[in-house]
């Protein structure tokens, strides 16, 4: 049995039960032939772009005797899909905004149609990926973070509602899900919003040390920023520096008060 990392289950975790799995961006095929050798799924697809990967993925099918219910197949994003072939769609270890470009793309081409669920794994960019599921209408269900070696990442699981559930469900669930009124903050709506999208609705629900400790991080980074822009001399640095400024302030906030021992959101 293929030993997996902590990020790679968490992902696998996700995954309904039973169903049929596409890994796009697969690589080395990790996740699909663990999810077919722990019988989680009844068959799989690991879709790749580049040839190295491709083939490395070939070979991990091969080398695990699952040639017969793993299915490699090279090319971009969901291209490699027919509408209806699978149930689940996992996508991990890239940016946020190439994620966003390949569900958009699998979304004008049909090739979400049928899809149940989506297993998503941004690097970095994790708004980006919250705000093309709330336009598109997937709900966001559950989210994880985690840290190993020294890497935090952030696993966010979406589902479709199905038909009969509605759209004013889905409405009042995404409207629920993205009122920050839970945050003892003073904020509009729509930088609650704003807020959410970036530190994740659930995330913030269930607040962890590991993720005070990813925005601690993040804060670092945007401090530098802002002390690059005092030294420059562009016109629009003074601007550029008071937005984030005001994103560092926010965050600051947001941790001093995060609520470590709050019930999950439901
Ligand atoms: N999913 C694996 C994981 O999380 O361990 C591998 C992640 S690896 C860093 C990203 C993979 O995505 C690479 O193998 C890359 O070739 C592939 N990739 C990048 N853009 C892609 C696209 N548009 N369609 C399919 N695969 C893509």
């Amino acid at each position: 049995m293929l030993k997996i990392s902590k990020r790679l289950q968490t992902i696998a975790d996700f995954v309904t039960p039973d169903g049929r799995a596409a890994d796009i961006g697969s690589d080395h095929a990790m996740l699909p032939v663990y999810l077919l050798q722990t019988r989680r799924v009844a068959s799989a697809i690991a879709g790749e772009l580049n040839q190295g990967p491709y083939e490395a993925a070939c070979k991990q099918a091969a080398d695990a005797g699952l040639t017969y219910k793993l299915s490699v197949r090279r090319g971009d994003g969901l291209s490699v899909l027919q509408p209806g072939e699978t149930d689940t769609i996992t996508i991990a270890g890239m940016g946020g905004a190439l994620m966003s470009e390949i569900l958009e793309a699998g979304f004008q081409t049909g090739k979400l149609e049928g899809v149940s669920e989506l297993v998503l794994q941004p690097n970095v960019g994790e708004d980006l990926v919250r705000s093309w599921l709330l336009k598109r209408g997937w709900y966001l269900q559950a989210e994880a973070i985690l840290e190993e070696d020294g890497k935090i990442y952030e696993v966010l699981h979406a589902i479709k509602l199905k038909a009969e559930e509605g759209n004013d469900s889905l409405k009042t669930l995404q409207l629920k899900l993205y009122d920050s009124s839970f945050l003892p903050i003073s904020l509009n709506a729509d930088q609650g919003k704003a807020l959410l999208l970036q530190m994740g609705p659930h995330l913030l629900r269930q607040p962890s040390e590991v993720l005070a400790e990813k925005w601690r991080l993040e804060l670092d980074k945007l401090e530098k920023i802002c002390a690059q822009l005092s030294l420059s001399d562009q016109p629009q640095a003074e601007e550029k520096k008071a937005a984030f400024r005001e994103q560092i302030n926010k965050i600051e906030e947001v941790l001093r008060c995060l609520p470590m021992d709050k019930p999950s959101f439901n």
